[in-house]
């Protein structure tokens, strides 16, 4: 069953809500915490179900022989090794039998492991330390648990029905034992691992897959059984009994990790995610990636078309965070696509200065011309912004705008810094754009005259120079030639 995402069509979906009955892919849940399998649903705020890689996954009957090289990687290799090399050499009196004891339970720890590390889609095994350290040890037990309760089932059944049930009750406990060791190390939990109607459910979830993987557990059952005889047979007993250990091991390890990987390919029908997020749902909001949410949240809303819901979001986020570029850009976007000339009004200082720091001299100019059209007269009024806004332009091609924007520098801001700067660009712009070179000189000369102690002041003759001879005003300073 492959969904794809609501909002990404094409991207599969990884997540999906029951309230709701929408996929999101991991791009619309940048906060969700995979590890844990727990996202919040971002329409209701209700815990989702999580879809892993389930839509991704190649059939296990694919990909036989990665499951027998699985147990050839160095940290099962390892761990193996320490747990049936080690009970050879170990003494033979209590501490040894001690030392085995140990190191069989981090071998059982380690099998189960295989099951969970490889149902939450890790397709190498998990590392060394997992056997020997942590929590998780009970499983022996609860596997015994588990056994013993399934040989009372089958005594039940044999004294309540006779021979008959007897053996349909051990068909279906022998038919099971795979369901109920997969349950038993997901969930730790007996009571699922050995209820009837559970380990049914999940057999007919999976359905014929179930039963070919079956046939591939006999199979390997049998050959690990042959080839463990073949050692006990063929070679002296000190080099037999680790051997056939090895061969024990690493078949229980494929085993296992088909099993596991049986539960990563069915994910998606076996709901276990879900299992195991309902718990504890809800806990960690705060943990959530503020900012990574709230783009996703911007991306779903303007998909869904809340234009009036993606404004608000915005505005209130630069609210908290007043030059935030990243949301000043996406407020200038929504807003020239929605043509919201009053909102432009009230945030062009700030947008202004975003497409001045980007360069966007066309941006610039077109903010400037849709405000101009709904205020005749309309001017900056923050002398360093028009001056950056102007250079902009005036790199971008943008000679009329900028001109515009500088219009009566010297009246509106007589006693700003930006004065000299403004009126070069201006001289820039009248000579290298517009040609006018009479009008470039006229501002140079009032460079000259006012602006005495401005660092600008020295390099006015070099330009007065260019201006005379109809040459570019290419100044010494880098800032104001870049594109000359
Ligand atoms: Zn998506
Ligand atoms: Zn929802």
């Amino acid at each position: 069953m492959k969904h794809d995402c609501h909002y990404h069509p094409g991207d599969p979906a990884k997540w999906h809500c029951g309230e709701c009955q929408i996929h999101y892919c991991s791009r619309c849940m940048p906060d969700a915490d995979t590890r844990q399998r727990r996202a919040l649903c971002p329409h209701c705020s209700k815990a989702m179900r999580y879809l892993g890689a389930a839509t991704e996954v190649v059939p296990f009957w694919q990909r036989l022989g990665a499951f027998f090289r699985y147990p050839f990687h160095t940290d099962p290799l390892i761990v193996i090794a320490i747990c049936t090399l080690v009970p050879v050499v170990a003494p033979a009196n209590l501490i040894g039998i001690l030392i085995w004891l140990v190191l069989a339970l981090a071998l059982f720890k380690y099998t189960y492991a295989v099951i969970n590390h490889t149902a939450e889609g890790h397709l190498k095994p998990p590392a060394v330390s997992v056997a020997f350290t942590g929590s998780g040890f009970d499983i022996v037990i609860l596997q015994l648990l588990v056994f013993v309760l399934m040989g009372g089932l089958v005594g039940a059944a044999a004294m309540l029905g006779g021979p008959i049930l007897m053996l349909l009750a051990l068909a279906f406990v022998i038919l099971a034992l795979p369901a109920s060791i997969m349950v038993l190390a997901m969930e730790r939990s007996v009571g699922a691992a050995v209820n009837p109607m559970n380990l049914a459910v999940l057999i007919s979830r999976i359905g014929t897959p179930y039963f070919l993987l079956y046939g591939y557990l006999i199979l390997l059952t049998l050959a690990s059984g042959a080839a463990q005889d073949f050692a006990v047979n063929h070679f002296p007993f000190w080099v037999a009994q680790p051997l056939a250990g090895f061969l024990n091991s690493t078949f229980t390890l494929i085993l296992f990790h088909m099993l596991g990987y049986l539960l990563f390919q069915y994910q998606e029908e076996l709901g276990f995610a879900s299992d195991i997020q309902d718990e504890t749902a809800g806990q960690d909001t705060h943990q959530r990636d503020r900012s990574a949410r709230f783009d996703a949240d911007i991306d779903m809303n303007l998909k869904d078309g809340n234009y009036d819901r993606v404004q608000s979001m915005l505005k209130e986020a630069l609210k908290r965070d007043r030059d935030n570029a990243l949301r000043i850009g996406q407020l200038y976007q929504l807003l020239t696509a929605r043509q919201d000339t009053d909102e432009l009004y009230r945030y062009h200082p700030r947008i202004l200065g975003w497409l001045a720091d980007r360069n966007d001299g066309e941006g610039i100019a077109g903010v400037l011309a849709t405000l101009q059209q709904a205020e005749s007269g309309f001017k900056l009024e923050d002398p360093d912004l028009s001056v950056r806004c102007a250079r902009a332009l005036y790199h971008r091609g943008q000679f009329k705008p900028a001109l515009r924007v500088l219009q009566d520098f010297h009246k509106r801001f007589p006693d700003s810094e930006q004065l000299a700067p403004a009126y070069l660009l201006v001289a820039q712009t009248l000579a290298n754009g517009l040609s006018q070179w009479e009008k470039a000189t006229a501002f140079l000369t009032f460079i000259q005259k006012k602006c005495v102690n401005h660092p600008l002041h020295e390099q006015i003759t070099v330009y007065l120079e260019l201006a005379q001879n109809k040459e570019p005003l290419k100044g010494p300073k880098a800032s104001f030639s870049v594109q000359e």
